[in-house]
């Protein structure tokens, strides 16, 4: 990138300490506009979380006790301080990941927003009280915090996804590890930053970079006791499988192919404005990105010029440039494999409209560059709709009818995201209850809810029993104790033998 920085050194922080790797133990990070490494990130090991849980677990007990008044403030700190620095943050993830300035400024406000939630934890952990359940006797429900919890997060959204964890689990009076992904860290370290700035007492909240091994030592650790993924599906189920069998609470959210639907009564100017929008947008590397859009009736022949005609618009180049809307793919492997997924959809029979391998940026030689990829007359026996290609490819398949659109969702592997265009509010009304998809918009190509509502996807878009933020964040990283209490009183003494009567 232009504003290209000094190379680092990225190093896990553990127990507020930094923790200092062994130098062969770096893997580089590139700066993906120009394929130049800009940072090394250690590799991880088993032993560096095991010392990151240790560090948790002497936490836990001081942080877990300190009042609902005092973590709420270390909230409202952070939130402060985040707010202050969220163009620093920006630009660190437009450094690794190569998205737009404006869209990563747009991810942190969405973690701004779960923070501001987090700031209310008084009134969201309050919990049930029944006087006199019996005479003299009260019940009382508590959300106790579960102890050590785990976030284990993706490159795509390198402050985000982790924003809607650790802040309510932080709030909730948990200790944390964040494995966030190596591939984009460069953002991880403000983060434990700002926190140990806004007050969060040492050990609290800690970081381990690395992959599976330390994913699976997460996994395995007897004092974890829960854990929250963000990520693929294949890791996901695995994560999800392995966490429960040693009975943990786990939350995967995962993979995704997400389908628009266009009728044909639709705004059609809308419906490419959003198409367009929702299918290269961080280059189509995002769990709501649109991937298909499905074509009722006519729409297609007067949806795809309009889409053709705003994709020739498109700068695709260095996102932190003025004007650039979409910057390049966060790997040269990932841009490989997603060039190789167009391949195989001509290969298949697929109507290749925009070849984004065709793009040339002369400035950039080294950079993993894919321009936006139009494909037309897709069925679901292509794997370039069975696969989740997470690039700037969109798909168009088109169906007869509403009902063959509906079938269609309803019958693929995933269900995070979907949409339908239309002006006809009793279709957009059947549409939203039949689909069975966990987020839905109307005239709206990418659903993600507000910070104060959950996030969570159906079928193997999630494994789990519990969405991400909101109330639902609440109880992922809570767990309910219910006391019964009498306290003596002189008049109501006396044995009795018989079995307690609710009088
Ligand atoms: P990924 O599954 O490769 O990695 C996710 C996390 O798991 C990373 O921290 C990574 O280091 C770790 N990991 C990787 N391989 C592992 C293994 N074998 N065992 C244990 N841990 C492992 O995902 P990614 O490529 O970083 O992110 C893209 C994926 O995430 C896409 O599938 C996308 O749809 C999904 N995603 C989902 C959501 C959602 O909320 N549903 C949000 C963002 C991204």
């Amino acid at each position: 990138m232009s504003t290209l920085m000094a190379t680092q050194t990225l190093q896990h922080r553990i127990g507020g300490m930094i923790d200092e790797t062994p130098a062969e133990r770096y893997a580089d990070v590139t700066d993906p506009v120009t394929g130049r490494v800009i940072a090394a990130v250690p590799r991880g090991s088993a032993g560096d979380v095991d010392r990151a849980v240790a560090a948790a677990a002497g936490a836990f007990p001081a942080w877990r006790d300190s009042s609902l008044t005092r973590r709420s403030q270390v909230m409202f700190a952070f939130r402060d301080l985040v707010f202050r620095h969220q163009r620093d943050l920006a630009a660190l993830i437009v450094s690794d990941h190569g998205k737009t300035f404006n869209d990563a400024l747009g991810g942190v406000a969405r973690g701004l927003e779960v923070i501001d939630y987090a700031c209310g934890i008084p009134t969201h952990l309050m919990g049930g009280f029944s006087e006199s359940v019996s005479t003299g006797v009260d019940t009382t429900s508590w959300r106790q915090p579960l102890g050590v919890v785990a976030c284990v997060t993706p490159f795509n959204f390198p402050v985000m996804v982790p924003m809607w964890m650790y802040p309510i689990a932080l709030a909730c009076g948990n200790a944390v590890v964040l494995k966030p992904s190596s591939d984009t860290p460069m953002a991880i370290p403000m983060q434990a930053d700002l926190l140990a700035q806004a007050g969060l007492p040492k050990g609290v909240f800690n970081v381990v970079f690395g992959g599976r091994e330390t994913v699976q030592r997460l996994l395995e650790h007897p004092d974890v006791s829960a854990v929250s993924f963000v990520g693929s599906t294949e890791v996901g189920q695995t994560v999800y499988e392995t966490g429960t069998r040693f009975g943990k609470r786990v939350g995967a959210y995962t993979g995704a192919k997400n389908h628009m639907v266009v009728l044909p009564d639709a705004d059609m100017e809308l419906a490419a404005d959003s198409a367009v929008s929702a299918g290269y947008g961080s280059a189509g590397e995002r769990c709501m990105a649109i991937a298909v859009v499905v074509a009722v009736g006519d729409a297609a022949d007067r949806l795809l010029p309009m889409i053709i005609q705003r994709i020739t618009q498109l700068r695709v180049g260095d996102g932190m440039d003025d004007g650039v809307d979409m910057g390049p793919l966060y790997s040269a492997a990932h841009r490989d494999k997603v060039a190789a997924y167009i391949a195989t959809g001509v290969e298949e029979g697929a109507t290749l409209l925009v070849d984004g391998r065709e793009l040339r940026l002369p400035r950039y030689p080294d950079g993993f560059f894919l321009g936006p990829t139009l494909f037309d007359h897709v069925t679901p026996d292509m794997t370039i709709y069975r696969d989740e290609i997470f690039g700037p490819v969109l798909c168009v398949a088109r169906v007869d009818t509403y009902t063959q659109a509906t079938a269609l969702i309803n019958g693929n592997r995933w269900a995070n995201g979907t949409a339908i265009f239309t002006n006809d509010g009793g279709v957009a009304r059947r549409f939203q209850t039949e689909i069975q998809v966990g987020m839905v918009g109307v005239n709206v190509p990418i659903p993600v809810p507000v910070g104060y509502f959950p996030f969570g996807g159906w079928r193997q878009s999630m494994f789990g029993d519990t969405d991400m933020k909101g109330a639902e964040g609440v109880h992922f990283f809570t767990r309910v104790k219910t006391v019964t209490s009498r306290w003596p009183d002189p008049s109501l003494r006396g044995v009795n033998l018989g079995f307690p009567q609710n009088t």
